[in-house]
């Protein structure tokens, strides 16, 4: 039995769709929305329009919308992985703020999709439940993690989701299982669906964890987060710009190519970690992805290894 009512987070649960409720949904939405307000490089031009929806179900019901309409559509959690373009996004962007998560008597947590997930490694961790601790540096949700399996620490989302329930393309909601997810480094089955209109959407999750005490949890967190302030820089930034290579991490072949502190406008390769590129005020989308070609450029020509980015671009890149 649940432990508390989460009536979204199951497929029969969901309500269904009623075009009447629809209308207020969309009043709500913000014209021309600056995408830099809602993404940690505060990059990225307007949203034609913007929305938030402030649970599973009204996720469900903006996006059968938005099908339904032929309007182009874009779900973010917290945009902590995204590039968003300078022209901005066509179409409709939902950003994903269902929050509600609860916990069943034997370590299993349920997470409605625009959960924070740091909030549940502190939430789990208070309770005595190991499994999350290492996300305590991850300022995504719990979608936006499992589409790019997000981890740290050799720890990472797929070892400790479960399954989810998600919006197909079909718009039928239905559950996959872990292995249904295809996680794999930084990916899942989910990555590079943003913006296609054939894109599935996750609207909950849920994760097996363990008993461990919480006092050892809090250790763990508490070591991780220092680890973090020493390594990373604080000027906004999506993380990790590329993924790590099969031999070495991005950040150090971008250093041993000269080019850690390298500057296009406000855009930065940060001086700290060589794979962040850091907003150091008013960087456009343009000089992030100038920094983005010039670091491959580099890598490819000195070390013969191609750099694949960790963030997604979304938005009008091509306008
Ligand atoms: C300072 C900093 C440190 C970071 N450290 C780490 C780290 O240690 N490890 C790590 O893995 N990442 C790290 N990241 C990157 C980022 O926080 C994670 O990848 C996070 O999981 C992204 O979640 P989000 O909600 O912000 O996703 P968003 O950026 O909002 O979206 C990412 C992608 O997921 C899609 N998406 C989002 N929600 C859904 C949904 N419900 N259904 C379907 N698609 C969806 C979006 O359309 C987009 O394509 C860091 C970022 C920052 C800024």
């Amino acid at each position: 039995m649940l432990s508390c009512d989460l009536a979204p987070l199951r497929p029969c649960d969901l309500a269904p769709l009623r075009p009447c409720d629809l209308a207020p949904l969309l009043s709500r939405a913000l014209v021309n929305e600056p995408m830099s307000l809602h993404t940690s490089f505060r990059i990225g031009g307007p949203a034609d329009l913007y929305v938030v929806a402030t649970s599973a179900q009204e996720l469900v019901e903006l996006v059968s919308l938005a099908r339904e309409q032929g309007l182009p559509y874009l779900i973010i959690g917290r945009g902590t992985n995204v590039l968003v373009a300078d022209e901005g996004v066509r179409g409709l962007v939902i950003e994903n703020g269902g929050q509600e998560i609860c916990f069943e008597d034997d370590a299993v947590l349920y997470a409605e999709s625009g959960a924070s997930l740091k909030d549940l490694a502190h939430e789990s961790a208070r309770r005595g439940l190991g499994g999350l601790e290492w996300a305590v540096g991850i300022p995504g949700s719990v979608g936006g993690a499992i589409v790019g399996n997000a981890g740290a620490y050799g720890c990472y989302v797929g070892d400790v989701a479960r399954k989810a329930t998600v919006l197909a393309a079909d718009g039928t909601v239905r559950e996959l299982s872990a292995e249904e997810m295809g996680f794999g480094y930084r990916t899942s089955r989910f990555k590079g669906q943003a913006g296609e209109g054939k894109q599935e959407i996750i609207l909950s999750a849920e994760f097996v964890l363990h008993a461990e005490p919480a006092h050892a949890l809090a250790e763990k967190m508490a070591d991780y987060t220092r680890r973090r302030e020493a390594s990373q820089p604080t000027e906004p930034s999506a993380g990790s710009v590329f993924k790590r290579t099969k031999q070495y991490p991005a950040g150090f072949l971008i250093e041993q190519a000269g080019l850690k502190g390298a500057r296009i406008g406000d855009a930065q390769i940060s001086p700290k970690h060589a794979n962040f590129i850091v907003n150091l005020g008013q960087a456009r989308a343009a000089d992030v992805k100038a920094l983005v070609d010039l670091a491959q450029q580099r890598v490819r020509e000195r070390f013969g290894v191609e750099l694949e980015l960790e963030i997604e671009l979304v938005g009008e890149w091509n306008g």
